[in-house]
């Protein structure tokens, strides 16, 4: 996963494409509505999935008690961004960025399309290879647009907020397509629809192909990583039959499956960053920015843990907490809880050249990337502490969570598109790609902590469980106000 390349690969030859893309590569609008699409299909499908599991049989659902779609939920939802770090190395070493995102995008779309027919088996088969299709896109999608600048060209940080909006985009429409059509229709044409989302992708990006010149067409691996891979996929494939014919017999559920995933992820942390941090190989000065990622890494997890319950805690609140009645409306029918989902990415859209034009006006005093974080931090716990007062039980006013929304927004904006150039700016050069994956890796916690949140929705009194996690995520994002010194001195200049 190289971060920065000295040659724009992806210029496909002629001068007249170069800014065929509002400005930018026309090889960006490949990769662009491409990710648009996977993130139509990662986004509806999420909006459904936790009521989905908690819906009774006569409606269709699976019956699963919070507890267990929690687990679920969060196993599923972290493992997605997990295996971004060995789908960058099998890119990397094996088939080069743009075969892994076209070989990912197929097993996404298989699928969603398996949980297209309603059977336990073919939803649980489903989420394995939506699991193993994105790791291997996500990342390497996200690479191949660093690859289409050069490493002096201005455009590459717009370029990623474009990216960016692509995947808002698609994350904005979804939850009202799939949500629409598995709330009020049957919850697997919901899933079918994220199929076919995937596979208009996969198209778009089979004919866009040409535009991307050789981006990610190298892939730099040796025999021997072959053999390792086939090794690993073999284990892991042995892995998932046990795991699956023991789920299947009873002897492991999913509450057990979710503790010893736990253990694992904490395990792969401690390991990694242990290894980093004592690391001989780097200078002082490499250390000191790799401890900053540390601290960055940290709260990054604790943001996406609160941010990422949309599609869990959250999802839940609306459908059961939520007066949404309130906005039933001739045009659109009944108001579904699934169509919260997409309010983030619509106040993204909106909010996204503001905060640009900000920074921009705010110039020297432009805040640090650590206030960045503080500040972030403190509004994701806002959006949750808002909702204490109205959490005993009544049906609210949906003004609530759009309330909620807007601030989690506001957070996102402050520390998502921060933290990924932090990381590419402090780590040092030879393992900038496998930065890429930490910072993944945090999302990947995240969202495992904030399934497990869920899964405790009935058996917590809700302001209680509300008050924990707002006074959690403010409480370390005014820490990180007074590391702000401390973390200038450890980044070494870089801010
Ligand atoms: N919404 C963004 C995406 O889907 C970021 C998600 C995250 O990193 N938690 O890419």
């Amino acid at each position: 996963m190289s971060v920065t390349s000295t040659a724009p690969s992806g210029s496909p030859g002629n001068p007249r494409w170069d800014r065929a893309f509002f400005g930018h590569p026309v090889g960006l609008s490949t990769l662009f509505f491409t990710e648009m699409w996977e993130r139509f299909s990662y986004y509806g499908m999420r909006a459904l999935l936790i009521l989905f599991m908690t819906a009774t049989a006569a409606k269709g659902g699976l019956g699963f008690p919070a507890s267990k779609a929690g687990a679920v939920y969060g196993l599923y939802t972290s493992l997605v961004y997990l295996l971004g770090l060995p789908g960058g190395w099998v890119a990397d070493r094996i088939t080069g960025q743009r075969k892994a995102v076209l070989y990912g995008g197929i097993i996404i779309a298989a699928g969603h399309l398996l949980m297209a027919f309603p059977s336990l088996e073919t939803f649980y088969a489903g989420l394995v290879l939506i699991v193993l299709g994105t790791g291997l896109l996500k990342p390497n999608i996200s690479t191949m647009v660093g690859e289409l600048y050069s490493a002096t060209d201005k455009r590459r940080d717009s370029g990623f907020s474009i990216f960016y909006m692509g995947i808002n985009l698609g994350a904005f429409v979804s939850p009202l397509v799939c949500g629409y059509l598995g709330e009020n229709i049957n919850w697997h044409y919901g899933f079918g629809a994220a199929g076919i989302g995937m596979t208009l992708g996969l198209i778009q990006y089979v004919a866009g192909a040409k535009y991307l010149g050789t981006a990610g067409t190298k892939s730099n691996g040796t025999p021997r990583d072959v053999a390792l891979f086939q090794r690993t996929a073999a284990g892991l494939a042995a892995i998932v039959a046990i795991v699956a014919a023991l789920m299947f017999s009873g002897i492991l559920d999913a509450n057990r499956l979710s503790d010893l995933f736990g253990i694992f992820l904490v395990a792969t942390v401690a390991i990694f960053f242990g290894w980093l941090l004592t690391n001989k190989h780097f200078t002082s000065e490499e250390r000191g920015r790799l401890g900053a990622i540390f601290v960055f890494f940290f709260a990054a997890a604790l943001f996406w843990s609160v941010f990422e319950q949309a599609g869990s805690t959250l999802n839940l609140f609306a459908e059961r907490n939520t007066n949404l009645h309130a906005w039933d409306f001739p045009l659109w029918g009944l108001f579904r809880a699934s169509y919260f989902q997409s309010f983030n990415s619509v106040f993204l859209i909106i909010f996204a050249p503001v905060f640009a034009l900000v920074w921009m006006k705010l110039g020297k005093r432009e805040p640090t990337s650590t206030s960045k974080f503080s500040i972030g931090l403190i509004f994701v716990g806002l959006g949750f502490a808002i909702l204490i007062p109205v959490s005993s039980g009544v049906l609210v006013s949906p003004w609530w969570l759009t309330l909620t929304y807007l601030l989690h927004t506001i957070g996102e904006l402050c520390l998502s598109p921060v933290g990924l150039s932090a990381m590419t700016k402090l780590a040092p050069v030879r393992v900038a790609g496998l930065m890429m994956g930490v910072w993944f890796m945090a999302t990947s916690v995240g969202n495992f902590i904030g399934g497990r949140i869920a899964s405790v929705y009935e058996s917590f009194p809700l302001p209680t469980l509300f008050a924990v996690v707002a006074g959690f995520a403010m409480l370390i994002g005014m820490l990180m106000f007074f590391l702000s010194g401390r973390m200038k001195r450890m980044m070494g200049g870089v801010n």
